[in-house]
């Protein structure tokens, strides 16, 4: 175990910690499918994978873009996919109406919130602000200690190059601490990125006044 400061926060960096294996993971994506054929795939190949490995999916709960095919895929092959959608979303996004279950929420806020509840674990795909705004605030969340769940990229065809660059420059110019940055799980390859977020070591707080709320 080690300590160390960052920004005048103590946090406890706890060796030997195996995250659980995951029974779900929330996993945000394009509510289009993206120029690229790639995308689809991907998000095809993790609903397979998700299967096979037992682990249901969460997600926004709509039938189109990169959601759509990644929930599709994952009910096609008899998994569980879990949807959290607000109702003024219901239209827009297509509600999928053959989820395992469905939660109709108020606002954006409960989405989140609920999505994070069910999961036990977090992946971006490619996607646009939605996507990102998303996967964000699991990651924020994550640095002030209400969760220790596992955070991941899926980095198809490099499209979060720029991003993981931006996370590095913060790194860099001391505006995210080092272990916030190591926090960000990252692979090409879906297989090898479930077998990292299913042996990630938590750095940060345990608990922190009773806020592990997720
Ligand atoms: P996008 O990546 O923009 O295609 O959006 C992906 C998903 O994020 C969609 O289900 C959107 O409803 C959702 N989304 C968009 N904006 C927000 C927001 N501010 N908070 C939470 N979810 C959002």
């Amino acid at each position: 175990m080690s300590l160390c400061n960052e920004k005048g926060k103590w946090y406890i960096a706890v060796r030997g910690f195996r995250s659980q294996d995951m029974k779900r993971i929330a996993v945000y994506c394009g509510s289009c499918m993206g120029n690229r054929a790639e995308y689809r795939r991907a998000a095809e190949e993790l609903g397979h994978l998700m299967v096979s490995r037992n682990i249901g999916l969460v997600y926004g709960g709509g039938s189109i873009g990169l959601m759509g095919a990644i929930a599709q895929t994952v009910l096609d092959d008899g998994g569980e996919a879990i949807g959290v959608i607000p109702r003024f979303l219901e239209n827009e996004e297509i509600v999928h109406r053959h989820l395992t279950e469905l939660h109709l929420v108020d606002t954006m806020h409960q989405r989140k919130m609920k999505m994070a509840e069910l999961a036990d674990g977090f992946i971006a795909l490619p996607g646009g602000f939605g996507t990102l705004e998303e996967w964000f605030e699991m990651l924020t969340w994550a640095q002030i200690g209400h969760h220790r769940k596992p955070i991941a990229l899926l980095n198809v065809s490099g499209y979060f190059d720029p991003l993981l660059e931006m996370i590095r420059r913060g790194c860099e110019e001391c505006f995210i601490p080092s272990e916030c940055h190591d926090m960000v799980i990252h692979d090409s390859d879906p297989s090898r990125l479930l077998d990292r977020m299913n042996s990630f070591r938590p750095v940060g707080p345990e608990k922190r006044n009773g806020l592990e709320k997720v």
